[in-house]
């Protein structure tokens, strides 16, 4: 038999389902549009930023243009490097008492030396968009049906439902567990009645728990991690990490940045069953339920919720 025959022959790896949340953000962007444009009102977002890290800087533009496509208010307030704990916090005060406002984000990162969580829980719960504060988490936790959900974690649960991927009764895994991402993840996906099993640096044989999951989400910040060693046959694979790496250089023999998941998306392709790229998977997602949660908040603050 010859070469081109038994490549014919072969049995084709299968490509995996891709969860596009490109996709899946243009039709809720249409839709919140639709609700905006109906009730005559403009939801608005305050965004506080420190300092300007290129890639926070990045974010906020894509949510301005988010904004502008649905119809809602995003006023930027960026505040130098050197800004104070104490400067942060009136700027809150102030926005939380203005009846304008619905809405009000710190984007992350700050630098180190502020304390992001203190600064965060003096954002007024009803107007906690991203859903970080600690006390819109405990009630999150608790079950509280007013608690906003945290937009990366609602933005997971809104891909896994938009290809029709159910988590009731599932295995899940999540690697990654900080209080900001993946501890909300696995809370709403235990609460959607999945059994979660939460990974992080000290735990041991995640290569195993991760292939043992139905749906394995991946929040560890740590670029391609999650091998083909790490997956199995028909898994759903969702990619909430966004890593800034170093990529080919071009001709000019200047290495150029690019983004990458913690999931080495190529290995795994031929093994599941369905995942999320990265850039274009979990990050357009967490846009739409940010201004979800928002459109919800100005809803409750204007009595209408
Ligand atoms: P973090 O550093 O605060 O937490 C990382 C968690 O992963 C920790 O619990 C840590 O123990 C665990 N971890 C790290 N390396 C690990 C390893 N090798 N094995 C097992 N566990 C490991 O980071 P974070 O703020 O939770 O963010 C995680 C990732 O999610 C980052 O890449 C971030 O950029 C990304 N992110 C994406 C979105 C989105 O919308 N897609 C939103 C927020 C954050």
């Amino acid at each position: 038999m010859n070469r081109k025959k038994l490549m014919e022959e072969a049995p084709k790896a299968k490509k995996p389902v891709i969860l596009d949340g490109r996709k899946l953000r243009d039709i809720g962007c249409a839709r919140l549009k639709a609700e905006i444009d109906k009730s005559g009102t403009k939801p608005t977002l305050v965004i506080i930023q420190v300092g300007d890290v290129a890639e926070s800087s990045a974010y906020i533009r894509q949510k301005k243009k988010f904004a502008e496509k649905i119809g809602a208010l995003v006023h930027h307030k960026q505040f130098p490097d050197s800004v104070s704990q104490a400067e942060l916090i009136a700027a809150i005060g102030k926005f939380n008492h203005d009846s304008s406002i619905h809405g009000v984000i710190l984007q992350l990162p700050v630098p180190a030396r502020l304390d992001k969580q203190k600064i965060i829980d003096t954002i007024f719960w009803e107007k906690d968009v991203d859903g970080l504060t600690s006390f819109n988490k405990k009630m999150f936790e608790s079950g509280d049906k007013r608690a906003i959900v945290p937009a990366t974690a609602r933005g997971v649960l809104s891909l896994l439902r938009g290809y029709g991927i159910s988590v009731s009764g599932k295995r899940v895994t999540v690697i990654g567990r900080s209080a900001l991402v993946g501890a909300p993840i696995a809370t709403l996906l235990s609460r959607e009645g999945a059994a979660v099993i939460v990974c992080h640096k000290g735990t041991e044989d995640i290569p195993g728990k991760s292939r043992a999951a139905d749906i394995l989400v991946v929040a560890a910040g740590s670029p391609h991690l999650v091998t083909k060693d790490y997956v199995s046959p028909g898994q759903t694979i969702v990619d909430v990490g966004i890593n800034s790496v170093f990529g080919e250089k071009l001709e000019d023999e200047i290495p150029r940045k690019k983004l990458v998941g913690d999931v080495d998306f190529e290995g795994v392709s031929g093994v599941v069953g369905a995942v999320s790229p990265v850039p274009g998977g979990v990050g357009p997602m967490t846009v739409l339920s940010l201004f979800e949660n928002l459109k919800d908040s100005e809803e409750v603050l204007l009595g209408g919720g």
